[in-house]
């Protein structure tokens, strides 16, 4: 199931052939999977280095996975600081929240190069509130921004957030003065054109079939095999078919609905421009303009895969056409009626506190990994190829020393637990967030549920 983002950004290009992996081929680093961390890895290790020979290998297209999937906000890393100072200090949090405001100056960058329409507006995002009790999510977090001198956020009042986004369903909010919204689908493609201006191989329709942990490690795929001095595995949601790296994700679908271009109703609703919002929900909503005058709307806690059958669960959304019409009419009542072009659903990658985790896979010098964005992969994966490409090089470094960079400790159960456990977990969080708009408090049962939810990258 492709994203309109993706389809769009594809029908966009000229000429994208493909080029499958035939036959074996020695690299110094084999990169597994075509998608933002793998690609920004790619361009990084070539931007330190051009002699480096590099391939990164996908098995559909660059861009099949989250990264043509998502709604486009380009989230700074302030939201993380709290955690990730308890992860590695203040210092070491503040470097990562620096790096990540460095990261949207480099997608902006890539976003000026001719050719790469990636339509990035400098509209911030708003963190709304659509019930009372979920006002003031954001208190502990703007405390400390303020006691740090971060003053990235801006507390908005109900009838500015009102005009700002144009719902009257925003009941309180704060914008993130520095984050921006983009088309996820040609900054993916963006990324592929400009790795492969780098002579990055960008190997398409060739999957890993197979990992051998040796050294050197191989990368087995169905028509060759990749001999590299390092890998590299950015394989975000499909990290769980590793052994190493499953007891510490847990994966849930997010559902998402594109409206076909209604440009003059969003100009009437005064949105055209504005700045999208995601909402305070544990199953987050989000709703946004794009560049062309739609609207999309994506909705957490959608299909849980059983074991690592991610794709199974990337047929269909669980929300029908029609709830999700409803869901952005909730916001929006006038566009109640106007056409869906296109639903898709695609992956989120659950770490235990919300934090990326990056390292080496179990005792394999040679083979790194980095995955569990936890909702906000957009500027983490840029901050990520840093501390990837360190990695891959041996450095001693601020990145290769990141509070990030961890090994992946067991934070979920085995099957068939994960999966009974992720419903009953699900549905707790369905009945809190229902409960939430009605002003009641949960009882005991679903307060024992929500101890187990994964963390979110926002704070909750
Ligand atoms: C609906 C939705 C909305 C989201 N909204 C936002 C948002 O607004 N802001 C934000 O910051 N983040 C958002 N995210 C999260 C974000 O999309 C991800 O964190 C990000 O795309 C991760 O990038 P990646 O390169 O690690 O993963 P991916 O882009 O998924 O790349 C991994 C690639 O590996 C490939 N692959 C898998 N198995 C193999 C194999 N065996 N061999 C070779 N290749 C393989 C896959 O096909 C895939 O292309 C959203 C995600 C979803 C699903």
């Amino acid at each position: 199931m492709r994203s309109v983002w993706l389809t769009q950004a594809m029908a966009a290009e000229t000429a994208a052939a493909i080029t499958p992996l035939e036959g074996d081929l020695a690299v110094d680093v084999a990169i597994v999977g075509g998608g933002y961390t793998g690609l920004w890895t790619a361009i990084e290790l070539k931007r330190r280095d051009p002699s480096l020979d590099v391939a990164v290998i996908e098995r559909d297209v660059c861009g099949a996975g989250g990264s043509g999937a998502n709604a486009g906000f380009a989230l700074p890393m302030w939201f993380q600081v709290p955690a990730l100072e308890r992860a590695g200090g203040t210092d070491a949090a503040l470097h990562v929240g620096r790096a990540s405001i460095d990261a949207i100056d480099d997608i902006r960058a890539l976003a000026d190069k001719p050719g790469n329409d990636i339509a990035m507006s400098s509209a911030p995002t708003v963190w709304a509130a659509t019930c009372q009790k979920q006002s003031g999510h954001w208190d502990d977090m703007l405390e400390q921004m303020e006691s740090r001198q971060i003053h990235s956020f801006r507390l908005l009042e109900a009838d500015d957030i009102q005009s700002l986004t144009g719902s009257d369903a925003l009941v309180a909010g704060v914008v993130d003065t520095a984050s921006a919204t983009l088309h996820p689908g040609h900054l993916v493609r963006s990324l592929r054109r400009e790795a492969l201006s780098l002579e990055v191989r960008v190997l398409e329709k060739t999957a890993m079939t197979h990992l051998r942990r040796s050294s050197p490690p191989r990368v087995v795929t169905p028509r060759g095999t990749l001999i590299a001095r390092k890998v590299v595995l950015a394989l975000y949601g499909w990290s769980l078919s590793l052994p190493e790296i499953r007891p510490a994700l847990m994966v849930m679908m997010t559902d998402a609905a594109m409206t076909v271009p209604v440009p003059g109703l969003i100009d009437s609703l005064g949105v055209a421009g504005a700045p999208g919002f995601t909402d305070s929900r544990t199953f987050i909503e989000s709703c946004r303009p794009t560049a062309d005058g739609r609207m999309v709307v994506t909705k957490s806690g959608g299909a849980l895969p059983f074991g690592d059958r991610i794709d199974a669960s990337l047929r269909r959304t669980r929300r029908s056409t029609t709830e999700l019409r409803t869901i952005m009419a909730a916001y929006h009542p006038a566009l109640a009626d106007v056409a869906i072009e296109g639903t898709w659903c695609g992956p989120i990658d659950r770490s235990r506190d919300g934090l990326p985790m990056f390292g080496h896979l179990g005792s394999s010098p040679d083979i790194v990994f980095g995955c569990g964005y936890s909702g906000a992969g957009i500027v983490p994966s840029r901050v990520g190829s840093h501390i990837l490409a360190s990695l891959v090089q041996e450095r001693d470094d601020a990145w290769s020393r990141s509070p990030l960079v961890r090994q992946p400790e067991r934070a979920f159960p085995r099957e068939p637990f994960r999966w009974i456990g992720g419903h009953a977990v699900r549905a707790a969080i369905e009945r809190k967030d229902r409960l939430d708009h009605e002003g009641l408090e949960p009882g005991p049962l679903t307060r024992f549920w929500l101890r187990f939810k994964p963390a979110s990258y926002k704070p909750a």
